[in-house]
């Protein structure tokens, strides 16, 4: 038996955030808390005219990059003091997520990590859970749809909270929000979104509507992508972006792979501070060559590449292409990852909720190789 869900509603297109005032009375958020970031702030997207509705209410700015346990609880202080009704999430992956950490713990007692997927938390968490309307302004995490969220706990370990009851009640999808952002963020968030419709694509979950979303949204981010890196202010490929990382985040439930599992790994590193879509675009071409040695997954990569004219078994090569035109570096060196910390990566990856769905099982020693492959 398998379960499949679509629950969000989403507004979508450009103008889409004119009716962010119309949102929130229908979801009944009358004194809801802004969660946005520093970055969003600075590029003035909090100043537009259609976001005066929020101003004067109660706001948390401090997002990290990746969000931690204490940024959620900070957030959540705010949320009570001001006694708050919901949050408005503003920004790309870190201030959604962020966002569903607070609604959790606004009405869920703590502490966090009693939620995460891996200590049966998905149980624990209940329709209780408090409004959310997410506003991505990169196409990226698809997490506006999401039912997941990545946190970072105090000590360390970046654990997923996933529940369907942390897909946010409404997402505002306007490609206008993604204008501004510099081609370097379009990259790193672009290649994310891809590689979340390769990696559901690929998991041997029994769900064909996600693989058809998944499919769609390959095909519009493989062309839009480079487009919107050269031409910033494209409004059509921002759009068609916009769409695969919706389409990325859609077909979540399916599950992800080894990308992601060993980016998990690599990302909650607190003194690097890697960047979750660079990761993922730098290991992306070495699983899907390990992957294809899985006739199933072979099969279904050989689709991928019809989708977009490339040569059956040229996807890998294709993708390291890819990095090389949006200026992604290659290896992992020179993030600035040091060598002894693989086995630690590797025992990470293996006990990480993506994991279970790549298509080829894969040892901690197997996930040493194909980090050894982009080191
Ligand atoms: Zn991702």
């Amino acid at each position: 038996m398998d379960t499949i869900n679509y629950l969000t509603t989403v507004i979508f297109g450009a103008g889409a955030v004119g009716s962010l005032a119309q949102v929130l009375s229908e979801v009944g958020l009358s004194k809801p808390l802004l969660v946005s970031d520093a970055g969003v702030k600075a590029a003035g997207l909090l100043d537009r005219p259609e976001f005066a509705v929020l101003s004067g209410m109660p706001t948390f700015l401090e997002v990290p990059s990746n969000p931690t346990e204490s940024a959620v609880l900070a957030g959540l202080s705010i949320y009570r003091e001001h006694g708050c009704d919901g949050v408005v999430a503003i920004g790309g992956g870190s201030p959604i997520d962020l966002a569903k950490g607070i609604t959790l713990l606004a009405t869920h007692e703590g502490p966090l990590e009693q939620y995460a997927a891996i200590f049966g938390g998905v149980s624990r968490i209940s329709a209780k859970v408090a409004p959310l309307v997410a506003i991505p302004t990169t196409a990226g995490t698809g997490s506006e749809v999401g039912r997941a969220a990545l946190i970072t706990l105090d000590d360390g370990r970046k654990l997923g909270f996933i529940s369907p009851h942390l897909i946010p009640n409404r997402a505002i999808c306007d490609p206008h929000l993604t204008t501004g952002l510099p081609p370097g963020l379009t990259a790193a968030t672009g290649l994310d979104a891809l590689s979340h419709c390769v990696e559901s694509y690929l998991s041997p979950r029994y769900n064909p509507p996600a693989e058809a979303i998944a499919r769609d949204g390959f095909e519009r981010i493989w062309r839009a992508l480079p487009i919107a890196f050269r031409e910033p202010t494209n409004l059509d490929a921002r759009t068609e972006l916009m769409m695969g990382a919706l389409e990325g985040g859609m077909t979540f439930q399916k599950g992800l792979g080894a990308v992601h599992s060993l980016s998990h790994a690599l990302g909650g590193l607190k003194d690097l501070k890697l960047h979750h879509g660079v990761l993922n675009a730098v290991l992306m071409p070495e699983v899907i060559r390990w992957n294809c040695e899985v006739p199933e997954a072979a099969r279904k990569v050989a689709l991928l590449e019809e989708l977009v004219d490339l040569p059956t078994g040229s996807l890998a090569d294709a993708l390291d292409d890819l990095n090389r035109q949006l200026g992604i570096t290659v290896k992992l060196s020179d993030l600035g990852v040091p060598r002894d910390i693989i086995a630690w990566v590797c025992e990470r990856a293996v006990a990480d909720h993506s994991h279970v769905t790549n298509p080829r099982s894969l040892s901690a020693a197997e996930y040493a190789q194909i980090i050894e492959a982009v080191y």
